[in-house]
């Protein structure tokens, strides 16, 4: 929802009188900035997300003033990109990127500008950017400025490329990607004529870097309106980046659709656990080795890949019926995973079974090998000889005690030992 400051703007020359609540120490950046004579706004995507009643991630500062002199202006900065004209403004421990108003010029490899020069123009720095609802800028001394009609597509919840669309994804061809994560963020359409260019141009998503595209399909994944992953396969960048799962959305659409539901179904409370459920129940069906080499491919970070290799076999099986068949899910899955395993499982609609868990975790039932009474020493001392046979004799009392969780007591898993030791 539009905050009702916004909706009662009016213009007033080049910016549209309108109070937005910019940080403290946003505020002081863009003063001392202005006090030197130069122009300064919050600019990007946190003025889109206080205009959406949304906590923006972060706060980019866009100035008139080149790096050396931003550089001059504040006691503490790094210099984060300067020949991009962007300086890291410290203040109290806390970094700001203060960017120089910028003009980005060919880009002849469709990543990257081939170089990029400083403009006093702060519009032509608006121009640059991506989409429209990206493209305002603010402070409070000229209020909001929006050359690309930004609001308007904000109120109509609409992803709009600033400018002709094929141009800027010819230019950039992450941006394709970006319309889509926006859109999923958002819970925005993408304007027809910027969806038709994506379309059109999705194989150059080709020349994109697998680690850029992984972070925008993170934040898809990880937003309220993931199930916009199906205007990936709709676009046609799949085809280019995973023909598996293009095929997958070929041949069984009904499963596609079910995985996305199951995806939306998904809550955590941490983003990591979040996004690791909803990538086990996206690629579920390609089974743990497919899915696995084509995270690999699309520079999925380890820890998801080996939970997406763990817990696809495990989701699969008709388990938890009783507590014994509990135990022995949580032996093969893991305490640590198992939280995640149980809302994957939850989210696809099998049985709640959480509460057999935690009757599990109460009890204290052994269902690894640290769990029992007895340790390596222990054997050796009752006669088992030193090498393979220690842990193999420990794997036979584990699957013992999980059987039957009483006989995990000292004494009768020595007895046990001994007994078979004679
Ligand atoms: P978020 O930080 O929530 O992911 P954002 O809009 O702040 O979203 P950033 O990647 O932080 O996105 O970029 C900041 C701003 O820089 C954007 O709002 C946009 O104006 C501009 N921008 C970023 N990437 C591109 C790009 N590939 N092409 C054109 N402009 C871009
Ligand atoms: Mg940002």
């Amino acid at each position: 929802m539009l905050r009702k400051a916004c909706k009662e703007a009016c213009v007033l020359g080049k910016g549209i009188l309108m109070r937005m609540e910019l940080p403290k120490k946003v505020k002081h950046i863009i003063s001392k900035l202005e006090e030197k004579g130069y122009e300064a706004y919050a600019v990007g995507g946190c003025v889109r997300d206080t205009i959406l009643g949304r906590v923006p991630l972060d706060w980019d500062i866009t100035t008139s003033a080149k790096p050396l002199e931003i550089k001059g202006i504040f006691p503490v900065t790094l210099d984060t990109g300067l020949q991009h004209g962007t300086v890291t403004v410290m203040i109290e421990k806390e970094g700001y990127e203060v960017t120089t108003f910028r003009l980005d010029g060919a880009y002849s490899d469709g990543r990257h500008p081939d170089e990029v020069s400083f403009t006093s123009s702060l519009v032509e720095d608006l121009k640059r950017r991506d989409f429209t609802i990206n493209a305002m800028a603010y402070s409070d001394k000229t209020g909001l400025v929006d050359e690309f009609s930004g609001m308007e597509d904000l109120k109509n919840k609409t992803v709009r490329s600033v400018g002709r669309a094929e141009e800027r994804f010819t230019e950039d061809a992450l941006r394709m990607l970006r319309a889509i994560r926006f859109a999923g963020q958002l819970g925005f359409s993408i304007e027809a004529e910027t969806f038709e260019a994506v379309k059109k141009l999705s194989e150059n998503i080709a020349r994109v870097s697998a680690e850029r595209i992984a972070k925008e399909l993170e934040k898809l994944i990880l937003s309220d309106g993931c199930e916009k992953i199906k205007l990936i396969y709709e676009a046609g960048i799949f085809a280019v980046i995973a023909p598996e799962i293009d095929e997958f959305f070929k041949t069984k659409p009904e499963r596609v659709n079910k995985a996305i539901k199951a995806m939306e179904n998904a809550v955590y409370h941490t983003k990591k656990g979040l996004h690791r459920i909803r990538t086990v129940l996206f690629f579920e069906e390609l089974g743990e080795n497919k899915a696995c080499e084509l995270l690999k491919s699309l520079k999925s970070d380890n820890d998801t890949i080996n939970t997406v290799r763990h817990l696809i076999p495990l989701l699969g099986r008709e388990v938890e019926c009783s507590e014994l068949e509990m135990r022995r899910t949580v032996n093969l899955c893991g305490h640590k995973a198992m939280p995640l395993l149980l809302e994957a499982r939850r989210a696809k609609g099998l049985r709640d079974v959480t509460a057999l868990y935690e009757d599990i975790v109460k009890k204290g039932c052994c269902t690894d090998i640290s769990g029992l009474k007895v340790n390596g020493n222990d054997l050796l001392e009752a006669g088992v000889p030193k090498g393979v046979m220690i842990g193999k004799t420990l794997n036979r009392l584990l699957e013992m005690v999980i059987e039957n969780p009483e006989f995990n007591t000292r004494e009768k898993l020595l007895s046990e030992v001994r007994e078979n030791e004679e």
